[in-house]
């Protein structure tokens, strides 16, 4: 039956990839990808050999017209992104919007998203969590998040580069105070997983002292939340 299958790829370890994800991609027509080399990388690993159409986020909107056409006129096409779960801070909210308005099967296979791999290694509370993504650039733009979540009773995830992490955590503890508890989650299912749990006075020095590197998940515990 032709559809769409949202297929998950590892953040870091290959081990990650599940046997439906392989079996997915292998019995599809078309895979959609962010960057060729990334997705032949992933493909030659698991000796598989597929037709792939490049989207991203500056041209999802424009490959919709084709990929719908496509599933319409019989294809099984595999969604996937460079790591982890496509439509996550990453291409294929459009598409998976367009096949749902057009009445076209959507599956999804679960599988590898930095969100959940570091909310349960935290061991910050994990009831009820805000994912707010990756927050703006700009400092003013930032404070302001935080001003406005810094009462919000669950515990808050999001996403930052290294080149970022370090302005994150000074405007987290300006506005936050330095008690707030953090976890920050550093290349998780890589070689040099690091996890940093404590007040964020005393993260952000352990940060700083390893050097930035690698990618990162924030999580900001509730205020009531002591260790
Ligand atoms: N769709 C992906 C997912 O399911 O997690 C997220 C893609 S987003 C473009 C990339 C961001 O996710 C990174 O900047 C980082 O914040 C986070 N991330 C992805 N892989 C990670 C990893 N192995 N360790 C820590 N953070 C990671």
């Amino acid at each position: 039956m032709s559809k769409l299958i949202i297929v998950p790829t590892p953040i870091g370890n290959f081990g990650d990839m599940s046997r439906r994800a392989i079996e997915a991609i292998g019995s599809c027509d078309i895979v959609l990808c962010e960057d060729t080399r990334v997705c032949s990388r992933l493909l030659r690993h698991f000796k598989l050999d597929k037709k792939m159409i490049v989207c991203r986020d500056d041209n999802e909107r424009s490959r919709i017209p084709k990929i719908i056409d496509a599933i319409r006129g019989g294809k099984v096409v595999c969604l996937t992104c460079d790591a982890g779960t496509p439509a996550i801070s990453d291409p294929g909210f459009g598409i998976v919007r367009a096949c749902r308005k057009c009445g076209i099967a959507v599956e999804v296979i679960p599988g590898p998203c930095a969100i959940p791999t570091a909310l349960c290694a935290s061991g910050l509370p994990s009831d009820g969590f805000l994912f707010l993504g990756f927050l703006p650039s700009r400092t003013s733009a930032r404070v302001k998040t935080f001003q406005r979540y810094a009462d919000f009773d669950h515990s808050m995830i999001f996403y930052e580069s290294c080149h970022r992490i370090l302005k994150f955590l000074g405007d987290l503890r300006a506005v936050m105070g330095e008690n707030r508890v953090v976890c920050i989650a550093r290349e998780l299912t890589k070689l040099h997983e690091t996890f940093h749990v404590g007040e964020v006075g005393h993260v952000c020095g352990a940060v700083a002292a390893e050097g930035a590197k690698g990618e990162y998940v924030a999580i900001v515990a509730p205020k009531r939340f002591k260790l």
